[in-house]
């Protein structure tokens, strides 16, 4: 595939956070909301404060999968179907499910992630998307709301190259961050991990899930993305109503 690691990659900055009083910020991007105290990390794992060197989110920009998978595997069916689409991925989540199939890079702050995080800037992204001959470009693996900055950035820049933007995400997304990244994507997978709201809130850690927000999501989503579905994921469940 022609992995080349873009070695002046430069940090990209972190966005949807603000201070909270002294020694502490707050973070925007998720419902969770974390107020993280100084040299702590959100419950995610992937985005960090400390007094001296303010917010920060080390993984923006930085992937430990890079694969090209069928658009189908996504699962995005109705969504260029029959393509094959670059499929990235970093490490953190905001949900904790006991059933992840990629546990080994969802919480990197409890489990060291299996390999090297190699830094891609957009431009690299569109080079090599466009030298493998494809024309879209999936968030996947992690959950891609903590790799937000960069999407926003680095689809502005796919863009240009005439290549697609697609996220496959639990849809645990603060309004700000759902407006803001909702614009730049042409498609969205979002995997319902339960459908009992009490087991959905209770592996999520969160106050509520709302699955009208992540239809609202979907509906936004620019142009091409009218098309695609809400992936239900196989999951084991222990209840028999589901
Ligand atoms: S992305 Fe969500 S889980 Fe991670 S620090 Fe921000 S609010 Fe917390």
């Amino acid at each position: 595939m022609g992995y080349n690691v873009d070695a002046a990659f430069a940090m990209i900055e972190p966005r949807w956070w603000k201070p909270e009083g002294r020694g502490a910020a707050r973070c925007g991007v998720c419902v969770h909301g974390c107020l993280i105290s100084d040299g702590k990390g959100g419950m995610c794992g992937a985005r960090f404060f400390s007094s001296a060197d303010g917010f920060s989110s080390p993984y923006l920009g930085r992937f430990i999968s890079t694969a090209i998978d069928p658009v189908e595997k996504k699962p995005l069916y109705h969504w260029r179907p029959g393509t094959r689409i670059m499929s990235l991925g970093s490490v953190g989540c905001n949900m904790i499910c006991a059933f992840c199939q990629n546990h080994s890079i969802s919480h990197p702050a409890r489990r060291p992630p299996p390999g090297e995080l190699n830094g891609m800037s957009p431009e690299a992204l569109a080079v090599l998307t466009k030298k493998n001959g494809l024309s879209s470009v999936a968030y996947t693996y992690n959950e891609p709301a903590l790799q937000g900055e960069y999407i926003v950035i680095a689809a502005h820049v796919l863009n240009d190259s005439g290549i697609a933007s697609a996220i496959v995400t639990n849809g645990i997304f603060s309004p700000a961050f759902s407006g803001e990244i909702s614009r730049v994507i042409s498609a969205a997978n979002v995997d319902v991990k339960t459908f009992a709201k009490a087991r959905e809130q209770r592996i999520a850690q969160e106050r509520a899930i709302r699955a009208e927000k992540v239809a609202k999501m979907q509906q936004a989503t620019r142009g091409d993305a009218s098309s695609a579905p809400t992936g239900v994921a196989p999951l084991r469940t222990d209840e028999e109503t589901e």
